[in-house]
């Protein structure tokens, strides 16, 4: 992995190389912070990032659900990470900001243990196959949510997405499924989930799943340029099999369309809606698509074009 030179650490510019924490670190040992995953993608105008300010609230709202007070507001957050890209020159990439509780105390209630915030940037190509994938259903279910807090982005509640994504690679699937404590449909173990029938959108409504803002995206890129609705309801796994085309959506994934849940094949009218949404996300990212400059912050000029 090639990290950028420099990171974000709590309001100055490191080097990777003096970047270190102390092994007794509240959020090591328990999880406890929050974080998020952002793209930034090259345009004509220079490398932009995709939806930042929304992905800098969403940080915010983890954070609050485990009571750690970031000392960085969302704006300030998005303008030290244009910084940081201007300063780490990388086109494409990555961009990974993190809210822990760190030194201090050790007990199991973090309150009184330092808050650590950094960001860090690097290149990174695909997450999943840009062809289309195998996904098996993973015997562990998605966090309940009076267990966790689902839509919250807290570290801790990655474990349960890493064993999922071990067990599909072990079985030999390119990406898991989780259903929820119901059996319903929930999502990937980074990714939401959306089946097409019948030229209609569908994909798993809030509750147990993570509020994807490529899942937002897509529902409002479908509804503008393809006059496709989304319905956010329960689905079962009747209804994935069932579907006509079925996609995940994520930021690391962007769409990555599935070929076969459990080695059944999902369709067979060769994906078209799926492709499309596909193309306009591209589009939309990369700068092509000019009505969703909206979403875009652009790395350069500085100083910065404020959303
Ligand atoms: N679900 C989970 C569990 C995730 O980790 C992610 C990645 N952040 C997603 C869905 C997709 O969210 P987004 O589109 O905001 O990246």
């Amino acid at each position: 992995m090639n990290l950028g030179q420099y990171l974000w650490r709590n309001g100055t510019f490191i080097k990777n190389e003096e970047a270190n924490i102390s092994l007794i670190n509240h959020a090591l040992h328990y999880g406890s912070g929050a974080f998020e995953g952002i793209r930034f993608y090259e345009t004509q105008k220079g490398p932009a990032i995709f939806r930042l300010y929304e992905h800098m609230k969403r940080l915010h709202y983890s954070a609050k659900i485990i009571e750690l007070k970031i000392p960085y507001s969302a704006e300030e957050l998005c303008d030290v990470t244009i910084e940081l890209l201007q300063k780490n020159n990388i086109q494409s990439g990555y961009i990974r900001p993190v809210a822990m509780f760190g030194t201090g105390k050790m007990g199991l209630n973090p309150h009184g243990a330092n808050i650590d915030t950094f960001i860090a940037a690097w290149p990174w190509g695909k997450y999943l196959s840009d062809t289309p994938i195998s996904v098996g259903i993973s015997p562990w279910i998605r966090i309940h949510p009076k267990s966790l807090q689902c839509d919250a982005k807290i570290n801790g509640h990655y474990v349960n997405s890493i064993i999922s994504s071990q067990w599909a690679h072990n079985n030999d699937y390119q990406e898991a499924l989780l259903l929820d404590f119901e059996g319903n449909l929930a999502e990937g173990p980074g990714e939401n989930l959306f089946l097409v029938k019948n030229k209609k959108l569908y994909t798993p409504k809030l509750g147990t799943i993570l509020a994807g803002i490529t899942r937002s995206t897509i529902m409002e890129l479908a509804k503008n340029e393809l006059n496709i609705e989304t319905e956010e309801k329960t689905l079962t796994k009747d209804d994935l099999f069932d579907a006509d085309e079925a996609f995940f959506t994520g930021t690391a994934a962007e769409i990555t369309i599935i070929e076969s849940v459990n080695e059944i094949q999902i369709g067979n009218q060769g994906n078209e809606i799926s492709n499309e949404l596909k193309d306009l996300y591209h589009d939309t990212v990369t700068g092509t698509l000019k009505k969703y400059d909206k979403w875009m912050h652009h790395v350069n000029p500085y100083p910065l074009n404020k959303k």
